[in-house]
């Protein structure tokens, strides 16, 4: 058994209440015997999608190949929340590369939020797309940091759609006794992320991408044309594109090496009716500043989502709801009594340097993953990057696969355990408050 789907059903969804509100696409065949592309995308995330939507509207002929459903991975199960930069913050990216392309960096965070908004309006996706993320800090140090790094980006990437929200303004947007203070970001947004993938599947076929579900890559010969292989069928392609995130096993060693999979859950309440507003007063989303982030937004039918929690290796927790019904006690004591009505988990990829793992690995094979839980915008932009490689106009990507990224120590076998050391530290820091 494959245990990257160890937690899943072959070819379902996973019980989630983003599956439970979304209608469903038509199964895609699954690839038999051996077909021609320009080029073979192997996942179907939000990456993949991007890039197959991107190279299909620029006239390639494009085969997309995924191992379960559409929109399957991460990109069907996450917290939704389209977030501003990249998942590290700017001051550490100057430190890490530099002023000018820090500032690169920040610009192509911006285009992913464009990217997003513009794909949602031009192929008219009902995946609620709202504006909104708060930022919420659970003490006065914590904010003080928060509002000097909105001057920060205000004052040096002019940005202002951060709003400073001190303890009151916080209270008001968010009952929670947890919470000291924090921003407001009207830039973001948040969206119902399995009804965004499925739009972008099907504005994929329509522009002509051949999608093939139930079709796990286990081989790629490298060449011109490559040859992409799964069980029952092959592509010959002149450009490959990785988009496996944290589902790519070992069908690449300079990946896997940088790139690891973790797991995190959320849970959906009953309707909270007009509860909800001691929740949430308006209809944006929150991150918090925890490690271990919780983060959480209302539904439209006034469900609190609540996302928290992770675990390493590829096994998810027997009791699922039980785990997110901590972190969400903590943040709402008064919700005990609220049922849990789904829970489920998502494996995403995360990178030693929270950025994501943009690499040329054969002059026509490109990989791109590791979004550390920022991918809604940055992955679909990824994908976009690698389709506008394709075409030979690489300075996004060229950026992007400047960041350095460094293999995980212990390599795959050593990296889990050494990563559950270290994120036990830095949740014991959480628990803490140091
Ligand atoms: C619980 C959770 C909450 C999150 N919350 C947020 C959030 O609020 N905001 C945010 O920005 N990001 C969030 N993320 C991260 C975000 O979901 C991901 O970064 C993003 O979806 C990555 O998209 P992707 O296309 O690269 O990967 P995925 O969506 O995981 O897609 C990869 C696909 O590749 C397929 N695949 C892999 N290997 C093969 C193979 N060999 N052959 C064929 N197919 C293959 C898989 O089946 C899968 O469908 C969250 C993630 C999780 C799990």
């Amino acid at each position: 058994m494959n245990l990257l789907y160890a937690n899943d059903r072959r070819g379902e969804y996973p019980p989630s209440w983003y599956a439970a509100t979304t209608a469903p696409l038509a199964p895609f065949a699954p690839l038999r015997g051996e077909v021609r592309a320009d080029v073979c995308v192997v996942g179907a995330g939000y990456t993949g999608l991007s890039a197959a939507l991107h190279l299909a509207e620029a006239g390639l002929d494009v085969v997309l190949l995924e191992a379960q459903r559409v929109g399957f991975g991460a990109s069907g199960r996450n917290g939704g929340q389209l977030g501003s930069g990249q998942r590290m913050e700017q001051t550490a990216l100057e430190r890490l590369v530099g002023p000018e392309d820090a500032t690169k960096l920040w610009d192509l965070a911006e285009d992913a939020k464009t990217l997003v908004k513009a794909l949602v309006a031009r192929h008219g996706i009902d995946c609620h797309l709202k504006p909104g993320v708060a930022h919420a800090c659970f003490s006065g140090r914590e904010t003080a940091h928060e509002h000097g790094y909105a001057d920060h980006l205000a004052e040096h990437y002019g940005y202002d759609q951060l709003e400073k929200l001190d303890a009151d303004a916080m209270q008001a947007l968010c009952p929670s006794p947890a919470y000291h203070g924090g921003t407001l970001d009207m830039g973001a947004a948040h969206l119902h992320p399995l009804a965004y993938a499925l739009g972008l599947a099907r504005a994929a076929a329509a522009a002509g991408v051949r999608i093939f579900e139930e079709s796990a890559v286990h081989h790629l010969a490298r060449g011109i044309p490559a040859r992409v292989a799964t069980d029952a069928g092959a592509v010959k392609a002149d450009h490959v594109i990785l988009a496996c995130n944290g589902y790519l096993g070992g069908l690449d060693r300079k990946v896997a090496a940088r790139v690891m999979p973790i797991n995190n859950f959320i849970a959906a309440t009953e309707p909270l009716g007009d509860e909800a507003t001691r929740v949430l007063a308006r209809d944006v989303a929150v991150a918090d500043s925890k490690f271990v982030v919780n983060y959480f937004r209302l539904s439209h039918d006034k469900r609190l989502l609540f996302g928290g929690g992770e675990s390493y290796g590829y096994r998810f927790p027997h009791d699922i709801a039980s785990l997110v019904r901590k972190p969400m006690l903590e943040i709402f004591p008064h919700l005990h009594d609220a049922r849990i009505d789904y829970a489920w988990g998502g494996t995403l990829a995360i990178t030693m340097k929270r950025m994501p793992y943009l690499a040329r690995l054969a002059p026509n094979m490109l990989s791109a993953s590791g979004y550390s839980g920022h991918g809604v915008g940055t992955a679909t932009h990824a994908g976009k990057l690698m389709a506008d490689a394709v075409h030979g106009e690489a300075a996004g990507f060229e950026t992007l696969s400047r960041v350095p990224a460094p293999a995980f120590p212990g390599g795959s076998a050593l990296r889990t355990p050494l990563l559950v050391l270290a994120m036990t530290w830095f949740s014991m820091r959480d628990r803490l408050g140091i």
